[in-house]
């Protein structure tokens, strides 16, 4: 049967025109490739999304938005680039889905019942992590890593240092662990960077108005990228001489390669973003100095990057340095000398890529020594992991009560123990026994006690409502300041977090960016709620997660060579291959 566009209801015609990607849907020839793909129907054979088209083409909206099979895309995208005539079906599923709501063809609650997949809902950008997935069970590489970078830049970087909390709440996880979703983008960004062609997202129509972005850390870079792809001429402005913020001045090369931090920059600079290197803001750019430039909207994410100090007897002597000074003058100066007996004060994360930098870094003995027990360390037990494997000792409950000298240079460090670090409502509240004291010979000692941001960026900028912590935000959401067209984001606007968080921040102020600027309500539909479908998974057999490969300790402690070194493309497919796929049959759509 041949259908024109006579033959379709005029109402129902309407409303599917307000469909992303509609004026395709009459191309569908029920060619089945989408069938064939879809990981709902190759469970559950009463979803045939091709079914669905078919009737929006013959104009049965009754029985289309009536129709419980619409409901079981849960968006996994896996379809995504597979129509050969480029219909976009999971949009149009999420487009039918809001539709059966408004219409009340389902009850108002009937949302509250519907989600995605966890590892989706959870990941703070919301990538489609089983439709990737499901593409590297496929051999479909490039058009994984394409479904990766419509949600986010960094999927080499955040392949290899994500905290990943997808996968804290993937299914498979109940049946026996995790799926390596955080390995698997890696394998993906990898490839692409062996096969040595990158892709580079479509540029909506080009747009006039400049727009400047302070800071180039992942929160700078994502919100560049994204109002690239929307058209907008962007520049980023960064004080240091390198881009990338933390990724290249704090995150040690040895667990994140500077050739994939370069090549993920690089393709923000190929789609047509300037990155300034070496421009301060507040002292040689200033908010009006941008504006008599042209510019007519900001984005300030200005990271952390002042460290935080212990107010300690003899702080300041001289071989007391402080660690993100050290591993910021490490990636940018190449070779820092530091003494054999190293000390590193603090016990989270960043304290110990400090301590497994200082052993890179010609220390022969590095001591860690920090307030918390061992189960209360703020560090994660795989990074604590990694630094007893290397040798580093840990001392646990000891805060530090004077350096000591001899003449200007610190020869030892006494410490008093720590008996509780927090109160009883939780605050940081550290208690001493100053009768139990010890003491540590140094020549060196790295302070690793925390971040805070430097507020010297705010003379460019001075009617902005700052607090002691950093700048203000208006509003949470759209990251409004209380200055009109200027937003800001990343660590500096809420306390240290991660690189997937600060991305999303900075996604989140591109979208604020482009309405402001289209005069456009910045909060509508903001935010998203996003809700993962709990499965409790039967009879499913067992299957061991993939190992990555890792240097062995003596090679590790010698080198800044990646310590991590990927999948194997056999690997990645096993590993894909454990997807429970199936992570919620329901979906509300987006
Ligand atoms: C040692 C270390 C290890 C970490 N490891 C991890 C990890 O494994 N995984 C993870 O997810 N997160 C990790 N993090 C946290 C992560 O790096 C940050 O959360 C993230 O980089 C914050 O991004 P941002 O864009 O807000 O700020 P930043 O990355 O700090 O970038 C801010 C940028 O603004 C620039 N800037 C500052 N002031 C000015 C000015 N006045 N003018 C112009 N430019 C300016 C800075 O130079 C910097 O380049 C780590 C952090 C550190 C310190």
């Amino acid at each position: 049967m041949t259908i024109s566009s006579n033959d379709l209801d005029p109402k129902f015609k309407f409303e599917i025109a307000n469909i992303p990607g509609s004026e395709l849907i009459k191309r569908c020839f029920t060619c089945g490739t989408c069938t064939a793909i879809c990981p709902v129907s190759n469970t559950f054979a009463e979803y045939d999304p091709r079914k669905i088209i078919h009737m929006i083409i013959l104009g049965l909206k009754d029985r289309v938005l009536s129709s419980e099979n619409i409901w079981q895309c849960s968006h996994c995208e896996t379809c995504k680039f597979s129509c050969p005539q480029g219909v976009q079906l999971s949009e149009i599923m999420g487009a039918l889905q809001n539709m059966a709501v408004r219409d009340k063809y389902v009850t108002p609650d009937a949302f509250e019942k519907f989600g995605t997949a966890p590892c989706k809902a959870t990941c703070p950008v919301h990538i489609s992590i089983q439709g990737f997935i499901g593409m590297i069970t496929e051999g479909r590489y490039k058009e994984g890593l394409r479904l990766i970078k419509e949600t986010m830049p960094f999927p080499g970087i955040c392949g290899r240092i994500c905290h990943h909390p997808c996968e804290m709440k993937c299914n498979r996880g109940k049946v026996d662990e995790p799926l390596a979703i955080e390995y698997l983008k890696r394998f993906l960004a990898d490839r692409e960077l062996e096969e040595g062609i990158r892709y580079i997202p479509e540029i909506e129509e080009k747009k006039d108005e400049k727009i400047a972005v302070i800071g180039a850390g992942p929160a700078g870079l994502s919100a560049a990228y994204f109002l690239a792809i929307k058209g907008y001429p962007v520049t980023v402005f960064e004080r240091l001489p390198v881009a990338g913020g933390m990724m290249a001045v704090g995150i040690p090369e040895y667990r994140l390669s500077r050739d994939i931090l370069r090549e993920e920059i690089k393709t923000i600079v190929d789609m047509g973003v300037e990155i300034k290197t070496g421009v301060t803001f507040g002292k040689d750019i200033t908010i009006e100095s941008l504006k008599k430039d042209g510019y007519k909207a900001f984005f300030i994410a200005v990271g952390l990057h002042v460290s935080r100090g212990l107010n300690v007897e003899g702080e300041n002597l001289d071989g007391i340095i402080h660690g993100i000074n050290f591993l910021r003058d490490v990636s940018l100066k190449g070779n820092v000398t530091i003494g054999e007996r190293t000390i590193v004060i603090g016990g989270g994360n960043v304290a110990i890529d400090v301590a497994l930098t200082a052993l890179r870094s010609g220390a022969k003995e590095v001591e860690m020594v920090c307030l918390e027990s061992r189960e209360e360390m703020p560090a994660w037990e795989d990074e604590i992991k990694d630094a007893l494997d290397e040798g580093i000792k840990i001392n646990n409950s000891w805060g530090p009560k004077r350096f000591i000298k001899e003449n200007r240079k610190v020869k030892s460090v006494e410490f008093k123990r720590c008996t509780e670090v927090f109160d009883t409502e939780g605050r940081f509240n550290p208690q001493y026994d100053e009768s139990e004291l010890m003491t540590l010979e140094a020549d060196t000692v790295l302070l690793s006690i925390g971040q805070a941001c430097d507020m010297s960026f705010a003379k460019g900028v001075p009617d902005l409502d700052v607090s002691p912590r950093g700048p203000s935000v208006k509003d949470p959401i759209t990251l409004e300041t209380n200055i009109p067209g200027l937003f800001v984001g990343g660590d500096a606007s809420y306390g240290p977090r991660s690189v997937v968080e600060a991305v999303a921040s900075g996604k989140e102020a591109a979208i604020s960016i482009d309405r402001y600027l289209k005069g456009e309500d910045i909060g509508a539909d903001r935010p998203l709620e996003w809700k993962g479908i709990e499965l409790e998974p039967q009879d499913v057999e067992h299957l061991d997660r993939q190992q990555m490969q890792r240097l062995s300790i003596a090679r590790r402690k010698n080198s800044f060579e990646e310590m991590d070194l990927g999948f194997s493309e056999q690997q990645a497919r096993l590993e894909a291959g454990r997807c429970l796929k199936i992570c919620g049959t329901q979906n509300r759509g987006r």
